[in-house]
């Protein structure tokens, strides 16, 4: 156990990955060494962030009539779900909304809409979003968070203003077919790419509780890894009513616990970011978790009730932590190719080939 540790620790801090075996040894520690397993990441989690929280805030531009039957999901075909279901909001809503958030002190706004993908009209819808809510709140990011996209969308979306594209892949490529047959995990993945080539930063994370096992677990970690995300929104499944996977009530928050470490070894220098579930899953152990993850969802998110924002703040502040403001770079300075030559050429060489300098 002290030896695997100590092989994790070393590598994140140096931005190296772990071997699949080690992540997956991460994942069946026992609960006696779970906080020697939170200690451990901390450390990592501590090198690329500090004691930084980043805060983020979910808009949701319109909600529920989804042709697409993802199992997990309170807004698919067919869902008996009792959510609120309405089309598009207006700019100026959305706008409000996030005003709402950024007074709570988030630094990002994601704009979320259900759906397969939008169409064009809609990518210019958002880009009105994007606009109003740039204006009224300078220096805010937003991510845009539409589905699967089509060609020229991504750059659409990129000269409205986006900064940060989000797609998940949920789960590993092996099941993927089992919680949905609508698309398939290589339509998720090309649209994380599609992101990143437009130049948005690209998001893109997971949903653990779903019933898949370790390896899935591992697979869908170090497939994300692979796409080099900056941010990886990690999500517990919240079992809906009225959707199939109702019933799947099977983490603990010590095994919460373990899949973020688990996400944070493989993932050291990225964004690791508590998602939907958090409160469910986590309860009382959620201050532990900030000890691996730098990034939260503030207060209420998507189609299920979170924490009110004021509480979060509480929490980040009694485990000893702090808000990141707006004039921070979430990322360490070798992950953001725009501070110049120096840096591009640290990241081409590869993860873990030079330390920061507070190694
Ligand atoms: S495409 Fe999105 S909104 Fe639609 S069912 Fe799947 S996860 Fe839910």
């Amino acid at each position: 156990m002290d030896d695997l540790l100590t092989t994790l620790v070393n590598k994140g801090l140096r931005g190296e990955t772990p071997t699949r075996d080690e992540a997956l040894e991460v994942l069946r520690t026992s609960d006696d060494d779970l906080l020697d397993v939170v200690a451990a990441a901390g450390k990592v989690r501590r090198q690329w962030f500090g004691r930084r929280v980043k805060l983020n805030y979910l808009v949701n531009l319109k909600s529920g009539l989804c042709p697409e039957d993802c199992s997990y999901c309170s807004q698919r075909l067919g869902s008996e779900a009792e959510i609120l279901k309405y089309t598009w909001i207006k700019p100026g809503e959305a706008a409000d909304a996030a005003g709402a958030g950024v007074r709570g002190g988030a630094k990002r706004v994601c704009l979320v809409a259900s759906g397969r993908g939008p169409t064009d009209r809609d990518v210019t819808r958002v880009s009105e979003t994007i606009a109003a809510i740039k204006e009224q709140n300078e220096g805010i990011e937003v991510c845009a968070c539409l589905g699967l996209l089509s060609d020229g969308q991504a750059d659409r979306l990129r000269e409205a203003g986006a900064d940060a594209y989000n797609h998940n892949l949920n789960t590993s490529e092996a099941t993927y077919g089992d919680i949905c047959t609508t698309h398939d995990f290589s339509d998720r993945v090309r649209t994380v790419q599609h992101a990143k080539s437009a130049g948005l930063s690209p998001c893109s994370g997971l949903i653990a509780g779903m019933g898949e096992k370790d390896e899935d677990l591992v697979d869908v970690v170090f497939a994300l890894r692979g796409l080099d995300p900056d941010s990886v929104p990690v999500n517990f499944l919240i079992p809906f009513e009225g959707t199939p996977l109702a019933k799947e009530w099977n983490l603990t928050p010590q095994r919460a616990l373990r899949i973020l470490a688990m996400v944070r070894f493989v993932c050291p220098d990225v964004e690791v970011r508590l998602a939907g579930g958090r409160e469910v899953h986590l309860r009382t152990l959620q201050p532990l978790a900030l000890h691996l993850a730098n990034s939260l969802f503030l207060g209420d998110y998507l189609t299920s009730e979170g924490q009110a924002g004021q509480a979060d703040l509480d929490m980040i502040a009694d485990a000893g932590f702090e808000v990141e403001g707006t004039g921070t770079t979430t990322l360490p300075s070798h992950r953001r190719p725009e501070e110049g030559p120096e840096h591009v050429a640290v990241r081409r060489r590869g993860a873990g080939t030079e330390l920061p300098p507070n190694a």
